[in-house]
């Protein structure tokens, strides 16, 4: 299967670059998926925030971020201070795998354009990676510190934060959470 040009789609534009991934069969998990979760949020956000994959609430609704992990994102929103002008939200595979497994490496890689092409468009100064998952199939293979940001060739910078859903289970990590974000608040909250 031929790769995607990143700059074709990026060229294309939002619509196009969604067309595309609700038409996509480029991996297994389109044979399983029922809705596809594209994006939420602005589309000229200063901070991205990258989710791992869909999960069972985003398959049902299309939409990243819904249900209990949805609302501890929601709420490290809020702690950030940000506007609903000023993010939007993708992961980086569009279909959920099935039973929540782990994306395969095959997945992620499929996906990539379409997440490269996301970016490209959103324009952000910050991503911000939620979890290992996200680190992982954003930097292939290189490893960002929890709560050390990391500018990327003067287009971004990068800052890895705890996934939302750890925060539903271990109720501790919300005040640690809160750290690596007051520590890097001044990453957004630009004059
Ligand atoms: S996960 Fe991505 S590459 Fe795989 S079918 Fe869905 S949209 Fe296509």
């Amino acid at each position: 299967m031929a790769v995607r040009s990143v700059s074709k789609l990026v060229e294309q534009g939002f619509e196009a670059v969604e067309k595309e991934i609700l038409e996509c069969k480029d991996c297994q998990l389109h044979e399983t998926v029922t809705n596809k979760v594209i994006s939420k949020g602005s589309r000229t956000p200063s901070v991205v925030f990258v989710g791992e994959a869909p999960g069972k609430n985003e398959d049902e609704t299309g939409v990243p971020f819904c249900g209990r992990a949805g609302k501890n994102l929601d709420g490290m929103i809020e702690y950030m201070g940000l506007s609903g002008d000023e993010y939007a939200v993708i992961n980086t595979i569009k279909c959920r795998p099935p039973k929540n497994r782990n994306p395969l490496k095959s997945e992620i890689k499929a996906c990539k354009p379409f997440l490269e092409a996301q970016i490209q468009l959103l324009n952000p100064k910050v991503i911000i990676l939620l979890g290992n998952t996200a680190e992982k199939a954003f930097c292939d293979g290189d490893k960002l510190e929890w709560g050390v940001p990391k500018a990327v060739d003067g287009k971004y910078t990068l800052l890895k934060i705890y996934h939302p859903a750890a925060l539903i289970y271990q109720r501790s990590r919300i005040e640690e959470q809160n750290t690596l974000i007051d520590n890097n608040r001044h990453l957004w909250e630009l004059e």
